[in-house]
C-alpha cells in the first residue's frame, strides 16, 4: 500500500510553491482555472505527495466547478483515509483570520475551519502549514488567533505538532519538514532511533 502526504487548501495560499519545494517537481499538468483536474502527484522515496486542486473559490471558475472540486476533494479523502500518512492543510497566514471572521459575521462556518474539522474528524494526522509568514507583522499573535479559530487553545506554541509556520516562497519550511520526518515510515523496516 502506498503512503500519501496530501496538500490541501484554498487556491492561492501557496500549495504549488510548497509542493515544488517538498518534491522538486515543477510540472503541473492540466491545471487551469475552471477545469476540474485530478490532483498533481510526485513520488519521493516511498511516499507519494499529492497536491489537491484549490478548495472553494477559484479565480475564473464557476460555482458548479468549485462545488464539484470540493466534492471531489472530500470524497478522495474519505476513500483514501487509510493510505494517508499526513494531510497538510495549507493556509495563507496573512489573511486567514480576516477571512474566517468575515464568514463568521455572515453567519457561515468559515470554509477553512470546516475543512480542518473535516480532516480531523476523519482521524487523519493533520498539520496546518501557516504559509506566507513573511507577510505577517506579529507572528505569535497571528498564530494564536489562527489556533483559536481552529479550536486550539492559545498559545499556539502548545500546538507545534499541528501548526507549522512557514514561508514557502522564501524556502523556509523547516517546521513542516520536521513534522513530515516524524511521520515517515522507517526505511527497510529498521527502527529509527
Ligand atoms: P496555490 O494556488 O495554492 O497553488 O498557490 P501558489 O503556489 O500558486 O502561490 C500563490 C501566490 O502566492 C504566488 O504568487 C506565490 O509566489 C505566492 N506565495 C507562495 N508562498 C508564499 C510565501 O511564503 N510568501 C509570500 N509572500 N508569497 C507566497
Amino acid at each position: 500500500m502506498t503512503s500519501e502526504i496530501v496538500l490541501v487548501g484554498r487556491s492561492n495560499v501557496g500549495k504549488s510553491t510548497l509542493f515544488r519545494l517538498l518534491t522538486g517537481k515543477r510540472v503541473r499538468v492540466g491545471r487551469r482555472p475552471g477545469v476540474t483536474v485530478g490532483p498533481a502527484r510526485a513520488v519521493v522515496g516511498n511516499v507519494v505527495y499529492v497536491d489537491m486542486p484549490g478548495y472553494g473559490y477559484m479565480k475564473g471558475a464557476g460555482k458548479k466547478v468549485q462545488e464539484g472540486t470540493k466534492d471531489f476533494i472530500v470524497r478522495r479523502f474519505e476513500e483514501k483515509t487509510e493510505e494517508i500518512l499526513l494531510a497538510i492543510q495549507v493556509i495563507d497566514a496573512a489573511s486567514f483570520v480576516e477571512i474566517a471572521d468575515r464568514w463568521e459575521e455572515r453567519g457561515d462556518i468559515p470554509l477553512e475551519v470546516e475543512l480542518f474539522e473535516f480532516l480531523t474528524e476523519l482521524d487523519l494526522a493533520v498539520v496546518v502549514a501557516a504559509n506566507k509568514m513573511d507577510k505577517v507583522k506579529d507572528p505569535d499573535a497571528t498564530l494564536d488567533e489562527i489556533a483559536e479559530r481552529l479550536g486550539m487553545l492559545p498559545p499556539w506554541s502548545q500546538w507545534k505538532d499541528k501548526i507549522a509556520p512557514i514561508s514557502a516562497k522564501a524556502g523556509d519550511i523547516e517546521p513542516l519538514k520536521e513534522i513530515i520526518r516524524s511521520r515517515l515510515p522507517s526505511r527497510g523496516g529498521r527502527s529509527q532511533s
